[in-house]
Order: structure tokens, then C-alpha cells, then sequence
């Protein structure tokens, strides 16, 4: 595909030397805590057949979890929240544990049964197994775009759910309707030597975290990334990598983690940022150390469940091996 092409896949040049020579060592797992079993969300008698034990997440409108007394998932069987309203119908299936065990979500105003008290998913994140806190996410996403699709885009008809709850019908019009998420790019911008990191005016004092911003139509990532950091920072991308993703359902974005090589500009914010700066790896090294705890310096980075720390520590990482590397006088050129 040529470069002047308005439709590449992929910007030319997006695979910068630098970029592909900063290496890195970790690799971002590809499976789920839970097997989604596509096929059966259209079998209604195998859903049936997993309720009576399957283990249900209560959501509450706010998109909480309900939790017991110790603050642990709150997930009762299908058989005991009854026949009632609640059943495998008005539930979100979403997938099966490696036990073989079926999970739901559910609204919590279905369910007869009540809890000790509820959670946000913020909180479950940090402190929860990630195998709860996967579920949690899950659950969270889809309810939320549930909520706000109650009605056609195009016709303003009524939106029925099928398919375990993975398919929205007009009843109206016929079209059908599925989950949406939002793609962003969050990405570890350095120049060789140092990572650019930016602060927004509502965050906590020395709060900095790596650039991040919306795609928008037409557009590739690695062009999103290129405008982003230059709209944000007025640092010019050379070129950038793919490392990972996560799902970020606060309510409903992907973020598609980066790391891209850079001028060595002088940053520059606009409207969105209230700062952006360079710090050298002892900088990041002594953020790390200190955790999130305030001692009234340095940068403080996000907290560890996030995308924002993994990239700085892939940075990091990577810088210390090329740092290495040249103290054993490898020759870069032949690896
Ligand atoms: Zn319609």
C-alpha cells in the first residue's frame, strides 16, 4: 500500500529504528479468566443447564458489585436467587471458569437476595483476585453499554437482548446491535534516554502518567499516537510499537499500549495537560520506589493494575538492558 494512501492500515514509517530496537521482555498474556463460549449464547437450554449452579455477579445501577462482609464478590448460585424474575433469561452470560462453572451478571434490582454491601470496580481491581476482578470488568463493560442502548440508533425503536445478552434487536426496524468499546492509545514516549510524562490539572499533586487519547474515525493507531503526543506535548513521534492492551470499562475503552521514539522536543501543553516533562530513569527509578506514597518529590506514577505503570516499567526495563548491553559492548547493529 502506497504511503499517500488515505485508507493504510498502517502509517508509513510507523515502525521506527528506534522503536524496533528498544526490546521488550514481557509478553502480555492472550486468555481470559474466563472462556466466553460464544456458541453457546445461542443455545437457551445449555444457559439453563449451567444457571442452577452457576455462580451470578449482582450489579446495582451504578455498576457496583455487590460484596459480603469482608468485601469479597458476592456471587450467589443461579439456584439460590430462585425462579424469580432474576432467571437465566434477564442475565448476561458470560462465560465458563476452567472448573466448567457458568458465570452471569445480573441486575442486582432482579435479585431477591441482598448482600452486606457493594463495590466499584476500581476498588475490586486493586484489591480483588484478578480472576474476580476480570469478571467484574466484564460484567461492568457490557452492562454499561446495555444501559445506553435501550433504543435504535436509527429508528429509535425498542432494543431487546439475545444471545445471552451479547446482541441488541430493534423491534422496531430489525437491526441488530453489539457491544461497542472505544479504542485509545496510551503510550511511553521516549527520546532514547528519557520518558515523556504528562499531568492533568484534577489530579493528585506530582501525579504524572504516561499520554493517552482517543482514535478517531479513520485514523490508524500509530497516527493516533503520532497526533496525540504532538497535540498533548508538542514532542514530534518518530515512529512507535505495539506492547498490549487492556480494558479499561471506566465505562467502556480499550487502551492499546504503545512505546514510540521521539524528537528530543521541548514539551509544550495545551488545553489538555497542565504539565509534560522529560524524567531520566533514575527519576523513574525513585517514582517506583516510592510507590504512589507522597514525600514532596519527584513524579508519582499510577497505581500498579494499570496499563500507564506496565509501559513505564517496560520502558524502564528496556532502557536498563540497553544500558547493559553497552556496558558489555555488544554490537546493537548485529542483534
Ligand atoms: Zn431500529
Amino acid at each position: 500500500m502506497s504511503a499517500g494512501s488515505p485508507f493504510a492500515f498502517v502509517a508509513a514509517g510507523a515502525y521506527g529504528a528506534g522503536a524496533a530496537s528498544l526490546e521488550i521482555a514481557d509478553e502480555p498474556a492472550c486468555h481470559g479468566v474466563l472462556d466466553r463460549a460464544d456458541a453457546l449464547r445461542d443455545d437457551p437450554a445449555a444457559l439453563a443447564g449451567l444457571w442452577a449452579d452457576g455462580r451470578v455477579l449482582l450489579l446495582d445501577a451504578d455498576g457496583n458489585a455487590l460484596v459480603d462482609g469482608e468485601g469479597a464478590l458476592f456471587a450467589p448460585t443461579g439456584r439460590e436467587l430462585s425462579e424469580g424474575p432474576g432467571g437465566p433469561g434477564a442475565a448476561i452470560f458470560l462465560g465458563r471458569a476452567p472448573d466448567g462453572t457458568g458465570w452471569f451478571a445480573l441486575d442486582a434490582g432482579l435479585a431477591a437476595l441482598g448482600a452486606a454491601g457493594r463495590l466499584d470496580l476500581r476498588s475490586a481491581a486493586a484489591r480483588w483476585p484478578a480472576f474476580e476482578a476480570g469478571v467484574f470488568a466484564q460484567a461492568r463493560a457490557l452492562q454499561h453499554w446495555r444501559d445506553r442502548h435501550r433504543h435504535c440508533g436509527v429508528c429509535g425503536g425498542a432494543i431487546t437482548f439475545t444471545r445471552g445478552g451479547w446482541q441488541g434487536r430493534c423491534g422496531a426496524c430489525g437491526l441488530d446491535h453489539y457491544p461497542r468499546t472505544d479504542p485509545a492509545v496510551i503510550v511511553a514516549v521516549t527520546d532514547g534516554r528519557r520518558l515523556l510524562l504528562g499531568r492533568q490539572r484534577n489530579w493528585p499533586a506530582r501525579r504524572h502518567s504516561v499520554l493517552a487519547g482517543f482514535v478517531e474515525p479513520g485514523e490508524t493507531l500509530e497516527q493516533t499516537v503520532a497526533r496525540e503526543v504532538l497535540e498533548e506535548a508538542g514532542v514530534r513521534v518518530r515512529g512507535c510499537r505495539y506492547l498490549g492492551s487492556q480494558p479499561w470499562p471506566f465505562p467502556g475503552q480499550l487502551m492499546l499500549g504503545f512505546i514510540a521514539t521521539a524528537e528530543p522536543d521541548e514539551p509544550r501543553t495545551g488545553d489538555e495537560l497542565e504539565s509534560a516533562q522529560w524524567f531520566d530513569a533514575d527519576d523513574i527509578r525513585a517514582a517506583m520506589a516510592r510507590d504512589g506514597r507522597d514525600d514532596g518529590h519527584g513524579p508519582l506514577l499510577s497505581t500498579s493494575i494499570s496499563i500507564s505503570r506496565w509501559l513505564v516499567t517496560q520502558w524502564l526495563a528496556a532502557i536498563d538492558r540497553a544500558g547493559a548491553a553497552a556496558v558489555r559492548g555488544d554490537d546493537a547493529a548485529s542483534r
